[in-house]
């Protein structure tokens, strides 16, 4: 008798701990499992403003699929997924086509840029792995040039971060770290750079707690990032950006745009029915009308019921769907009924670059300071456990606090 085919479209959070769990669950003569990703590693994206600013060895971040998914056990396919046909059960890859009994879509995010003049083209984002590492060459490169004859121009040693949630500021915390090094590398005095991030919002962080917002603000202003809150972004050029009522042009060699992301675009040219550009999916994570396609993480827009609102995309919410989907997919193989998806918080720590952090923790306990960049360290490393167990944390942990 055929095996059942199922098929998981990207290798990121949601992606590789269902593989993970899919392979835990189901033996190898009860189903087949192929696993299509962009590339043949899987990136940890919670540390790409790391990999951007480059606080962190680039490669500390990635991890071969390989190493912690048994080829024997799952085809790796490393291609690029152009569409889905879930009426026919296909897929279309840019080389070829791949049919499937179980569907999962783990696409992740694409930047969103709301039709500002100009965002698209010119500013860069912390999006992919390759686009985060070209930041990070692209900041050192702005150094050289001020040694290399290009002193004087204006707004070689600006950076600009549009946007103060998670990752803008995360970002410039890291930013607050590494420019002061790249400094005393390329002997600039500190005075000649600048970090400014832009937030049309009325405060940095929305939805997090006052204190913790405070905090967070306050710290990196010492660290010398200055803030424009409350400031629309009118337009993005190749070297400025407009901004606020008053149409001020800041010069800058160095834009990065954090402040929007969407789900990835293979969606909604699939034909399934969107919300926001995501998928609405019922409470067992499967697409409306689809009873054998699963969406999971920032691909998904999963209502938190008690709030009537959504989940924000995060890898915590993808990693525990991860847990529901394997389930429900042997349930639906075995005729068994399938579970509901239940979020359970266990709080949030941004890093704010450094020894620097803040976030809350289970029952919503306050965490400042080292106490919280400790708690961030083992979010990070609870991850890898997860998915490679110690000997994955041993090579590519942050167990060594600094
Ligand atoms: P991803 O992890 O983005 O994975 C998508 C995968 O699909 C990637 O491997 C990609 O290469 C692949 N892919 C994409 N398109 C294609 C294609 N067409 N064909 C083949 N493969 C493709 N969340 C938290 O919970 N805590 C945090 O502290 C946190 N910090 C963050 C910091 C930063 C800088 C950023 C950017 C995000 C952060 N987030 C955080 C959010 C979190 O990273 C995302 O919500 C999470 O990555 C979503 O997981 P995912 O599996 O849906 O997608």
């Amino acid at each position: 008798m055929r095996k059942p085919k199922i098929v998981l479209l990207g290798a990121g959070y949601a992606g590789m701990m269902t593989t993970k769990r899919l392979m835990q669950q189901l033996s190898i003569e009860e189903a087949e499992i192929i696993l299509v990703n962009k590339h043949n590693y899987h990136y940890q994206t919670t540390w790409l403003h790391e990999v951007a600013a480059g606080t962190i060895d680039q490669n500390q971040s990635r991890i071969m699929i390989s190493d912690v998914i048994d080829p024997l056990r799952v085809t790796l396919v490393e291609e690029t997924v152009e569409k889905i046909n879930p009426d026919q059960k296909k897929v279309t890859l840019q080389n070829g086509e791949l049919d499937y009994d179980y569907l999962v879509v783990g696409l992740g995010f694409e930047k969103a840029t709301f039709g500002i003049p100009g965002m698209a083209e010119h500013a860069l984002s912390i999006q992919s792995f390759d686009k985060s590492r070209y930041i990070r060459e692209h900041i050192e490169y702005q150094f050289s040039r001020y040694r290399n004859g290009e002193k004087d121009k204006e707004g070689l040693l600006t950076f600009v971060v549009g946007g103060s949630g998670f990752t803008g500021i995360e970002f410039v915390g890291e930013l607050a770290e590494k420019l002061p090094q790249l400094c005393k590398e390329y002997d600039v005095d500190l005075s000649e750079v600048r970090i400014v991030n832009i937030e049309a919002a009325p405060t940095i962080l929305p939805g997090f707690d006052e204190a913790l917002v405070t905090y967070a603000r306050r710290s990196l202003e010492d660290r010398g990032v200055e803030f424009k809150i409350g400031t629309m972004i009118k337009e993005c050029t190749k070297d400025s950006v407009i901004v606020g009522d008053d149409n001020e042009e800041i010069k800058a060699e160095t834009i990065v745009w954090t402040g929007g992301v969407q789900a990835n675009a293979v969606l909604g040219e699939s034909g399934f029915e969107l919300t926001k550009g995501k998928v609405n999916v019922d409470g067992t994570l499967r697409a409306p009308g689809y009873e054998d396609v699963f969406i999971l993480g920032d691909c998904a827009w999963v209502m938190n019921q008690e709030t009537g609102r959504p989940y924000p995309p995060t890898a915590q919410i993808a990693i525990q769907e991860a847990d529901i989907c394997a389930e429900n997919i042997k349930a639906l193989m075995k005729d068994e009924p399938l579970k509901e998806f239940v979020f359970d918080n266990k709080g949030t720590v941004a890093s704010l670059g450094g020894r620097h952090a803040m976030g809350t923790i289970f029952d919503g306990k306050k965490l400042y300071g080292l106490s919280a960049k400790m708690m961030k360290h083992v979010i990070d490393d609870r991850y890898l456990f997860m998915l490679g167990g110690p000997r994955l944390v041993l090579k590519k942990g942050k167990f060594r606090p600094f």
